[in-house]
C-alpha cells in the first residue's frame, strides 16, 4: 500500500513472478521425516532425546497455484483488491492469561 512498486519473488510451484505484495505466503514447518519411519528411527537411535530436525520453508504462491492447490478461494472481484487478509495480531491465550495474572 502507497508502494507505487514491489519486489517480484518467484513462485513456490510454477517460477511465476509475482509482486512480493500480491504473492499468497505460506510458513510451513514440517518433519524432516515422516510419521511412520519416525517410529522405526526411534527404535534403533542411539541418543535419547534426540529431536529429529524440522524444514521451515516460506513458500510463495502466484494467484493461479494458490487457488489450484485450494490455499485461498476466489473471491468477488472487489473482494480480490484486498491483499492483506491477515488477521491482526493478537498474543496467544497462554502469554494472554500470563500478563492478566502478573498485573492483578
Ligand atoms: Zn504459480
Amino acid at each position: 500500500m502507497n508502494q507505487g512498486h514491489t519486489r517480484p519473488v518467484n513462485c513456490s510451484n510454477c517460477n511465476r513472478m509475482v509482486p512480493k505484495d500480491k504473492c499468497i505466503k505460506k510458513f510451513t514447518v514440517r518433519d524432516m521425516i515422516d510419521a511412520s519411519s519416525k517410529e522405526d528411527i526411534k527404535a534403533v537411535q542411539i541418543y535419547d532425546g534426540f529431536i529429529i530436525p524440522k524444514t521451515y520453508n516460506k513458500l510463495t504462491y502466484c494467484i493461479s497455484c494458490a487457488i489450484h492447490a485450494r490455499i485461498v478461494r476466489s473471491r468477488a472481484r472487489e473482494d480480490r483488491k484486498i491483499r492483506n487478509t491477515r488477521k491482526p495480531f493478537e498474543p496467544r491465550k497462554e502469554d494472554k492469561e500470563a500478563k492478566e495474572a502478573a498485573t492483578a
